[in-house]
C-alpha cells in the first residue's frame, strides 16, 4: 500500500496537457491549480480546456469512431481488459492521487478502485453476449442488430473519480463508440494520469480527456453539434441543463443526479450491528455521495437505545488526514462545500431540528486549509429541509417511527430515489418494505452492498437510464432491425 510516507514517490507532473487524439495538448487557456483538499499545497496544474480543445476532441473521437465500432467486440473486449490490468497494476498510486486530490480517506480507495477496475472487466465480458436478434421469419430473415451511437459526451463529479471514470467509460467504449470525457475541476488528477498510462493502449482518439471548468468545457462540450450522446453524473440542476440540451437536440441521455437516500431501522435489529451499519452509511466517502443512507428513521421501541449508540460511535470515528490508513473522517472537498454544509446545520437549527452531536468543523494538524466536519446527528421531522435536500457532507437526520405504513410514505416523500436501505431481521418485513420503496437501489441489512451487474441508477430526481450493469450497453447503442425477404412478392400482388 502507498502511504503519506511514500507520497513523494507519486510524481506528479508540474501542469498537465489535454488528451486529445492521443496526445497531450498545451490548453490555450492556461491551467488550473490542482490543491490537495486537506492542507491546501498545489499538487500539480491542470489544464483549462475550452471551446478550441472540445472542438479538436470531438473532431478526433469522430474521426475514430468508424474503426472503433467495427472492430471485433472480441478485440474491443481484449482491450478494456488491458484497461482493467492498468488501472490495476498502477492503483496504488492512483489512489494515493485520488485521495490527496479529494480529500477522502486513503482507506476507502480499496473499494472506489475495487468497483472501477472490475467495470472495465465486467463490460469486456458482456460485450461478448450483448446480443441482438437473428431468427429466420417466413421467406426471409429477421436481423436486429445493437449499433454503437457515435461520440460520447461524458460529464462527471469529483467525489468518486475512477468509479465515475469507470462507469462512463466501461459501457461506452465496449458497445463501440468513441468518448470525450470531462472530469469535475475539483478532482481530475487521476483521471488524466489514467490516460497518460492508456495512451498505448487504445487507439488514437477513441477515449479524449478535456479538464477544465463547468461552464467552459462542459458547457462547450455539451452544446458541441457533432456528438451523439450525453451523460451526466452530477448535480441536479446541471443534470436539468443537460437533459435539456438533449431534449433540444433530440439526443439519448443518461443521468445520475443527488439522493438523500432512507434507512429504516425495524424494532428487531441487532442495535448495535446498526448501529455500525448506519454509520458506515452516512459518514463514508466522508458524507459526499448521493448514495448514503443520510435519513435515518429509527422504530420508537428502540429509538433512545440506538441514538445514544449512534453519538457513541459518532465520537469513535477517527478523523484525520487523508492519507493516513487509520482515518475514516477527513477533508470535503474544498471551502465551497465545508460552508455550504456548516450552512444546513444553522438552517436545521433555525427550522427547529436539534442537532444531538456533532456540527462543527475540526483542525487536523498540518490540515489547517481542510474542511473537516465532525459526523452530525441531527433530530428532525421528516419534512424539514435538512430531511430532503443532499447535504454532502457527514450528517444523517434521526426521525422516530411507529407506523409501518407512515414509515414508508415519510420514506419516500422527497425528491430523490437513488437508494435505500431497511434493516431488520425479520425478511418478509424487509422484501414488504423494499417493493414500496421508490429508490432505484434498496440494500437490506447492509449498506453499499453493490453486485456485480446490478443496475444501478435513480428514481424520480435521482436520475434516468442505469449504469453499472449490462443495461447501460442498451443506453450506448441503438437497435437496428433489418427484415430480408427472399424474393419479392409476385407481380400483381398489389393490385
Ligand atoms: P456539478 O453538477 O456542479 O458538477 C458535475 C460536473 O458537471 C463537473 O464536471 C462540472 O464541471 C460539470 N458542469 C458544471 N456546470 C456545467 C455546465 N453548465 N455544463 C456542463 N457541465 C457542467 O456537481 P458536483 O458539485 O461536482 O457533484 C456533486 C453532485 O453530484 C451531487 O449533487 C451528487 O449527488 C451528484 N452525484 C451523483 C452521483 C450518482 O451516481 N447519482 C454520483 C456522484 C455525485
Amino acid at each position: 500500500m502507498v502511504t503519506a510516507k511514500t507520497v513523494v514517490d507519486l510524481k506528479l507532473e508540474e501542469k498537465y496537457g489535454l488528451f486529445i487524439n492521443g496526445e497531450f495538448l498545451e490548453p490555450t487557456n492556461g491551467h488550473i491549480d490542482a490543491i490537495n483538499a486537506a492542507n491546501g499545497k498545489v499538487l500539480s496544474r491542470i489544464a483549462r480546456g475550452g471551446k478550441v480543445e472540445i472542438d479538436l476532441a470531438v473532431k478526433a473521437a469522430n474521426n475514430a469512431f468508424k474503426e472503433w465500432s467495427n472492430t471485433p467486440i472480441e478485440e474491443r473486449s481484449a482491450l478494456l481488459h488491458k484497461v482493467a490490468d492498468v488501472l490495476e497494476a498502477n492503483q496504488e498510486r492512483l489512489k494515493m492521487i485520488e485521495c490527496m486530490d479529494t480529500g477522502r480517506p486513503i482507506h476507502e480507495f480499496d473499494l472506489d478502485y475495487k468497483l472501477a477496475i472490475y467495470q472495465f472487466r465486467y463490460f469486456a465480458s458482456a460485450i461478448l453476449t450483448f446480443e441482438g436478434i437473428s431468427r429466420p421469419i417466413q421467406n426471409g430473415h429477421l436481423i436486429v442488430k445493437k449499433e454503437a451511437l457515435g461520440v460520447c459526451a461524458q460529464i462527471i463529479p469529483w467525489n468518486v473519480p475512477m468509479i465515475m471514470v469507470s462507469f462512463k467509460l466501461a459501457p461506452a467504449l465496449a458497445a463501440g463508440n468513441t468518448v470525450v470525457l470531462k472530469p469535475a475541476e475539483d478532482a481530475s488528477l487521476s483521471t488524466i494520469e489514467f490516460a497518460k498510462l492508456l495512451k498505448d493502449v487504445l487507439p488514437k482518439g477513441v477515449l479524449n480527456i478535456v479538464t477544465g471548468y463547468g461552464t467552459e468545457a462542459g458547457q462547450a462540450l455539451i452544446d458541441h453539434p457533432d456528438i451523439h450522446k450525453l451523460a451526466f453524473t452530477g448535480s441536479v440542476g446541471v443534470g436539468r441543463l443537460v437533459g435539456k440540451t438533449a431534449g433540444e437536440r433530440l439526443l439519448p441521455v443518461t443521468l445520475e443526479l443527488g439522493g438523500k437516500a432512507p434507512h429504516i431501522v425495524f424494532p428487531d435489529v441487532d442495535i448495535d450491528r446498526a448501529v455500525e451499519n448506519a454509520t458506515l452509511g452516512y459518514t463514508f466517502f466522508n458524507g459526499q455521495s448521493c448514495v448514503l443512507g443520510t435519513r435515518l428513521f429509527v422504530h420508537e421501541d428502540i429509538y433512545d437505545e440506538f441514538v445514544e449508540k449512534l453519538i457513541a460511535r459518532a465520537k469513535e470515528v477517527k478523523i484525520g488526514d487523508p492519507t493516513d490508513p487509520s482515518t475514516r473522517l477527513s477533508s470535503l472537498i474544498n471551502e465551497k462545500q465545508g460552508k455550504r454544509v456548516l450552512g444546513y446545520f444553522d438552517i436545521a437549527r433555525e427550522e427547529g431540528a436539534k442537532i444531538l452531536y456533532g456540527g462543527n468543523r475540526v483542525t487536523v494538524p498540518g490540515n489547517e486549509h481542510g474542511y473537516f466536519i465532525e459526523p452530525t446527528i441531527i433530530e428532525a421531522e421528516s419534512d424539514m429541509r435538512i430531511a430532503q435536500e443532499e447535504i454532502f457532507g457527514p450528517a444523517c437526520t434521526v426521525t422516530r417511527w411507529s407506523d409501518i405504513d407512515e414509515v414508508i410514505e415519510m420514506a419516500n416523500n422527497v425528491q430523490y430515489g437513488l437508494a435505500a436501505g431497511i434493516m431488520t431481521e425479520n425478511l418478509e418485513n424487509a422484501l414488504n418494505t423494499a417493493n414500496k420503496l421508490e429508490a432505484g437501489s434498496v440494500w437490506i441489512n447492509q449498506y453499499f452492498n453493490f453486485q456485480s451487474g446490478a443496475p444501478f441508477g435513480g428514481f424520480k430526481d435521482s436520475g434516468v437510464g442505469r449504469e453499472y450493469s449490462k443495461e447501460a450497453l442498451d443506453h450506448y447503442t441503438q437497435s437496428k432491425t433489418i427484415v430480408v425477404a427472399y424474393q419479392m412478392p409476385p407481380a400483381g400482388f398489389f393490385k
